[in-house]
């Protein structure tokens, strides 16, 4: 009989263990490796987390989250690695990788998680309720504890775990769980945009308006779409309908087109590439800005407001992460555990909470994943 079974041996999973030292805890994961996502994050360095934090950068209830920022916050976290050796560096746009590789972290979680069982390799099956606590139901074996944490994230990057458990244990317990839809994703082009997908490779500064958000970041394009920080972080707040690119953010068009004789491909601060494209698929003649009809000049001037519908998105495969999950609403920010079921836990990507890109998932794991274990220790 474990004290605690945490199901997930990903970001929130081992951290949840790592802060229970003294417990009698039971870790299962499917994969043979744990902390397997930590490894390939962050282009192989693990963006840990982010100098500016507070709930605006993160898709879900905003005093929810709040809540549990409160409770491990960006310092702590940086403050608990360095207790342990590990010293994260920060890059020129605030957030905090580790210094040489992403395994540092995966390597240090693990360690401060030796202490538990683990039962690594085992496909959890189900979920139940016994009379002294949960009863964990695998592939190849069952266990036993007084209390259970969800861990097992969403349903990106299933080719190295990910799959839906935790939202099928969560709706067998009677927990809503909001729609779930890859986020942190590129974005495919309608017919209209394939003009897009002729300059795969090239990588512009841009502003992006969706619904009432406005992102900025680069806008890298993709030969099945469009990609990079920007778009990312736009397929966050994306749920089908149009989004509006301003290709030259901080620019005045009209005020760097003044020139009576030189082009405007000539003065337009963008790739080559890019310019002679949206010329072409706009049918605007490479003249001076003052030889143009008002009907080229109106079409030019989409280049600050280019509106276009998405097709969709480049799916779970590529998504960084799964927005929607377990909702907020049954579950007790002070605590992490279920309303609805005593000594049920949920932590991580699992829960409908779901950060920009900049490190904010990984702090989410962590933040949710103490909150969880601190419950855990005082029962
Ligand atoms: C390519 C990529 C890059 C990323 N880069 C960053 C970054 O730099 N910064 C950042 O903040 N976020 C990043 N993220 C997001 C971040 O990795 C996740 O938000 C975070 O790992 C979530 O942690 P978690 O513990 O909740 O879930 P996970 O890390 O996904 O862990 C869940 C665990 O549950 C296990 N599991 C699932 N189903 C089962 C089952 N049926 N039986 C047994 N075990 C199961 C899985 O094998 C996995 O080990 C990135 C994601 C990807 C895919």
């Amino acid at each position: 009989m474990y004290d605690l079974i945490v199901l997930g041996a990903g970001a929130a999973g081992l951290m949840a263990v790592a802060s229970l030292p003294r417990r009698r805890v039971l870790l299962i994961d499917h994969n043979p490796k744990p902390a397997a996502k930590i490894e390939i994050s962050g282009g192989g360095y693990c963006n840990i987390t982010h100098e500016r934090l507070d709930e605006s950068f993160y898709l879900g209830d905003p005093r929810f989250i709040r809540t549990v920022l409160n409770t491990f916050d960006n310092r702590q976290l940086l403050a608990w690695l360095q207790k342990r050796g590990l010293t994260p560096v920060k890059r020129p746009g605030g957030q905090w990788f580790c210094r040489h590789s992403a395994k540092e972290l995966s390597t240090l979680l693990r360690e401060s998680a030796a202490h538990a069982d683990w039962a690594l390799g085992r496909e959890i099956i189900e979920l139940f309720q016994t009379p002294r606590g949960f009863g964990v139901r695998t592939d190849r074996g069952e266990w036993h504890g007084r209390r259970v944490l969800v861990a097992t994230g969403g349903l990106s990057y299933p080719k190295i775990g990910a799959s839906g458990i935790g939202f099928e244990i969560a709706r067998a317990f009677g927990h809503e769980v909001v729609a779930p839809r890859p986020a942190l994703v590129g974005l495919t082009l309608q017919k209209e945009q394939a003009w897009m997908k002729t300059l795969a490779g090239v990588s512009v500064p841009v502003e992006v308006a969706v619904g009432r958000r406005r992102v900025a970041g680069n806008l890298l394009f993709a030969h099945k779409g469009v990609s990079g920080p920007a778009i990312l972080d736009t397929s966050l707040y994306w749920n089908g309908g149009k989004i509006t690119v301003d290709f030259l953010p901080g620019v005045r068009l009209k005020s760097i087109l003044k020139s009576r004789t030189k082009s405007i491909a000539s003065l337009l601060p963008l790739p080559r590439r890019l310019t002679r494209a949206f010329l072409e698929a706009q049918n605007i003649p490479n003249l001076p800005y003052a030889q143009l009809s008002e009907a080229q000049k109106e079409r030019l001037s989409y280049l600050k407001s280019y509106a276009f519908a998405p097709a969709g998105t480049f799916g779970y495969t590529k998504a960084e992460v799964t927005k929607g999950g377990v909702a907020t609403v049954g579950i007790d920010p002070l605590t992490m555990q279920s309303r609805l079921v005593e000594g049920l836990f949920f932590a991580g990507e699992v829960v409908d909470v779901t950060g920009r890109v900049g490190g904010y998932n990984f702090q989410w794991a962590f933040a949710s994943a103490v909150t969880a274990a601190e419950a855990v220790a005082k029962c």
